[in-house]
């Protein structure tokens, strides 16, 4: 059985990850910003995996060199799976970029010198699905890259993930070369939340569910389970052919309005708080005027981005599970967790 640490260890995909490494057998151990949240992710897991669970949280932040030889010393494997993924809009398209790209390299540089065998890097489907304009290829795949410099087709999340993943493949084939990487790249992730404490994309979830939403925008994404998305990790970690490659995690396009209709059918509690109909393109960007968050949205309107996971499939023996089984176990846990 492996060492292996995991970045982020408080997020919600890495909670995950964790959750699946520690049930295969493996050590982990965890780095946050703040190692107070120790005690806190213990009884996350915990709780999820319904026994006693202790993981090692060691303090390293992805704007700083402190930490992280550390953190890595004595490794297997790195599981790099934070970086900045906030549900609001920064100000300056290039403020996420820096603690993105800029950890991605400590966690590698650091990795490399300390030996260990493979890092697995969450990217996204940002890296991959964005800046085509309307030229974007159907379906996107592994072969594909966004263009971040096209800022009308892109969020500075979007920028963060294709720059940060750029600077990630450039190390491993030049200063950093014999350090095995491979990046997993998921879509929209649903599924169970583990804690109160819910990543951005949950956050589809609790808009529709908490009636914030009173019409559903015309924005839509690629559903993937947050429990397929660890898996695709821990299989990456393994496989051997999976080093050097990226991995599209998703599964299929969903407009907001059909998750919505699905969550219609499985919780009639919440029919009155589900949005009916579709919120007009130009009623939304006014709507970005006093309630700027929204912006992130203006470049989803109308879009479809469709995404083959064959890769996936075939290369790691990946088997997804239903989008509406990831839609409806991620609201059941936010039901359960009192969230909505
Ligand atoms: P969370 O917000 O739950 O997790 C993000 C994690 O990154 C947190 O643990 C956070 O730590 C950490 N982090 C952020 N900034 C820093 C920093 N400067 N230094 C150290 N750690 C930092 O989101 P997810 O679990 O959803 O996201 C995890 C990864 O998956 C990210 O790389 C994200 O881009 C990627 N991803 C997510 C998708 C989704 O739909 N959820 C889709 C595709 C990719 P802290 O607790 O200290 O804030």
């Amino acid at each position: 059985m492996a060492k292996v640490l995991v970045t982020g260890a408080t997020g919600f995909i890495a909670g995950h990850v964790i959750h699946q490494l520690l049930e295969a057998g493996h050590e982990v151990r965890g780095t946050a910003r703040s190692v107070s949240r120790g005690p806190q992710l213990d009884q996350v897991l915990s709780a999820y995996a319904g026994k006693p669970v202790h993981v090692e949280l060691v303090a390293a932040d992805l704007s700083s060199d402190d930490g992280w030889a550390a953190a890595v010393a004595g490794m297997d494997y790195v599981q790099h799976v934070a970086s900045p993924f906030p549900a609001t809009v920064p100000k300056h398209p290039d403020e996420l970029v820096a603690p993105a790209r800029d950890g991605a390299l400590r966690v590698l540089k650091a990795a490399k010198a300390a030996g260990v065998k493979r890092v697995v890097m969450t990217s996204s489907m940002a890296a991959i699905a964005y800046g085509w304009g309307d030229k974007r290829p159907n379906p996107l795949t592994e072969e594909h890259w966004s263009n971040p410099d096209n800022l009308a087709d892109n969020t500075a999340y979007t920028r963060s993930k294709t720059i940060a993943e750029k600077a990630a493949w450039d190390y491993v084939n030049g200063e950093g070369k014999g350090l095995e990487l491979a990046v997993i790249n998921p879509s929209a992730v649903l599924g169970p939340a583990m804690s109160e404490d819910v990543s951005s994309s949950i956050q589809i979830l609790t808009q529709l569910m908490t009636g914030k939403a009173p019409a559903s925008p015309k924005v839509g994404f690629c559903v993937v389970d947050v429990r397929d998305v660890a898996d695709a990790h821990v299989k990456a970690m393994t496989v051997p052919a999976a080093a050097g490659e990226r991995f599209l995690a998703s599964g299929r396009f969903m407009w907001m309005s059909e998750v919505a209709d699905v969550l219609r059918k499985e919780f009639p509690a919440y029919g009155r708080k589900l949005p009916k109909g579709e919120l007009p393109n130009w009623l939304l960007k006014a709507m970005t005027l006093i309630n700027p968050p929204l912006g992130q949205l203006v470049p989803e309107l109308g879009r479809e981005r469709h995404c083959s996971n064959d890769k996936a499939r075939n290369l790691l023996g990946w088997t997804p599970r239903t989008e509406e089984a990831s839609i409806i176990d991620g609201a059941r846990s936010l039901i359960d967790l009192k969230i909505v």
